[in-house]
């Protein structure tokens, strides 16, 4: 975990995997529009005849590119993959395209970055910059999965479940919130807190390694708010817990820093922390090995106080004088900053784990960090992959996406499958009755709530045809 290096790297598209991109520039803004276009095909429904080839797609202004549905996303990744490069470029893309035609066609891909949409397209010299990024993404699609196509149901999900026993499962910030613990890039998240008191021009940098280096002071400022609390976790960590108990859980690959699924009793082992945790924390003098437990620092840090290592702490004040040398002595939570290196035990486990799983969940993460994001693109095609998760993604092509929140989700299955979770919830929740809604507009798309929530679902104006009623 500890390191020196301060090295930034920019992007989730980072050259280098072992290092933390900043996620702050590159993660998907998720955000892809609940709004019904009725009568759009999906993808199983879009037949080859479907397609009709002399319909030209216009160029639309920004505004209108930020309507682009799910739908509309899957049906040019499927044409793309069933027509080829030629027949797309045909169809998609007006003769002599300017900048704002290239970045509304990347963006009909799933593909455009959030850092991508900040490229001026009115600038004649971005032009081959923008086909270059069309042409990665082209071939990105090409070389993406085709869905399943016998699972598109939450009760396939069920049954995959039930029959699996190698199953890794991708989880992100969007388990925690439940908890209070703020994600980083929602409208409650912590890029939307204002730190400047703190120090931080943009709340990323908070997690910059070389910023910590130049004033580690400005970390243990802000630090407070985000210190995860003792013992609490959610339905969906108890879920976790329970694939563990019934011996399906390969491996939880966690974004997580919160270290919450402790609180929930999974095993160690079948955690890989990709980025860290709070349960250590270490010495940042090199050759220093201290390193303890992370809770006996929570104290000094809710205090906003630097906590010194014992072994260092003579010496620090002479190495502050003489070698300006500001993190000497300090004790930093293991939770891995940008431009820090990602724990050695993710690159020990990939591998193995990605030949021997049999399906692959992720929830509450937008998958746009590598390099977790890799391992959905690196896993065998015939694998299901399953998507829980507030938005859909849109850049993946999941076999079923549950979309809602992850609670109600783990509560779903959890029933389905007739599993009791251990959690204090449980015997309430599992009174309340959970229901999927197909959303017509693309298959293998449903969502999921409770009953008491569905006149908030109801706004969204779906129209509703009732699954599954437990
Ligand atoms: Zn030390």
């Amino acid at each position: 975990m500890k390191t020196t290096t301060h090295q930034r790297s920019g992007s989730a598209h980072s050259k280098n995997p072992r290092k933390r991109p900043n996620i702050f520039d590159s993660d998907s803004s998720s955000d892809a529009s609940s709004e019904v276009d009725s009568g759009t095909e999906g993808e199983d429904t879009t037949s080859e005849e479907s397609f009709d080839d002399e319909e030209h797609v216009n160029s639309v202004s920004a505004e209108d590119r930020q309507k682009i549905e799910i739908a509309d996303v899957i049906k040019a990744r499927t044409y793309l993959k069933r027509k080829g490069v030629e027949a797309f470029l045909n169809k998609y893309l007006v003769e002599s395209p300017n900048g704002k035609d290239i970045i509304r066609l990347i963006y009909l891909l799933g593909e455009l970055t959030p850092s991508e949409t900040h490229i001026d397209y009115n600038n004649i010299r971005n032009l081959q910059k923008l086909f270059q990024i069309l042409y990665d993404a082209i071939r990105k699609v090409l070389k993406s999965r085709d869905r399943i196509k016998s699972i598109s149901l939450p009760t396939d999900i069920v049954e995959q479940i039930g029959k699996s026993k190698n199953i890794i499962v991708i989880t992100g910030a969007g388990i925690s919130t439940p908890l209070g613990i703020p994600d980083f890039r929602s409208n409650k998240g912590l890029y939307k807190f204002d730190l400047k008191k703190y120090g931080f021009k943009r709340a990323d940098e908070m997690f910059n390694y070389a910023i910590f280096k130049e004033d580690p002071a400005k970390f243990f400022r802000a630090a407070h708010l985000i210190l995860p609390e003792d013992n609490r976790y959610t339905i969906l960590h108890a879920f976790l817990k329970e694939l563990e108990s019934k011996g399906k859980l390969l491996r939880n690959y966690s974004q997580n820093i919160d270290g919450v699924e402790d609180n929930a009793g999974i095993s160690p082992e079948k955690i890989i922390r990709c980025h860290g945790s709070f349960n250590t924390a270490s010495c940042q003098t090199p050759k220093c090995t201290f390193s303890t437990d992370g809770k006996k620092i929570f104290k000094l840090m809710k205090l906003q106080e630097i906590p010194i290592c014992p072994r260092c702490a003579k010496k620090r004040p002479k190495m502050l004088a003489k070698h300006d040398f500001q993190t000497y002595g300090v004790i930093k939570p293991d939770i891995t900053f940008f431009g820090e290196d990602l724990p050695t035990r993710y690159f020990e486990t990939v591998d193995d784990d990605i030949e021997k799983c049999d399906l692959l969940i992720i929830i509450g993460t937008s998958l746009q960090v590598s390099p977790v994001n890799e391992i959905a693109s690196k896993m065998p095609h015939h694998i299901p992959q399953i998507l829980i998760n507030k938005d859909p993604l849109l850049h993946c092509d999941f076999d079923v996406s549950l979309l809602g929140f992850s609670d109600h989700a783990a509560m779903y299955l959890a029933k389905k499958l007739k599993w009791n979770l251990n959690h204090e919830d449980f015997e309430k929740l599992r009174h309340r009755k959970y229901y999927t809604l197909e959303d017509e507009r693309a298959r293998g798309v449903h969502h999921v709530y409770e009953r008491e929530k569905m006149a908030k679902r109801q706004k969204l104006q779906l129209k509703e045809t009732i699954l599954d009623d437990i």
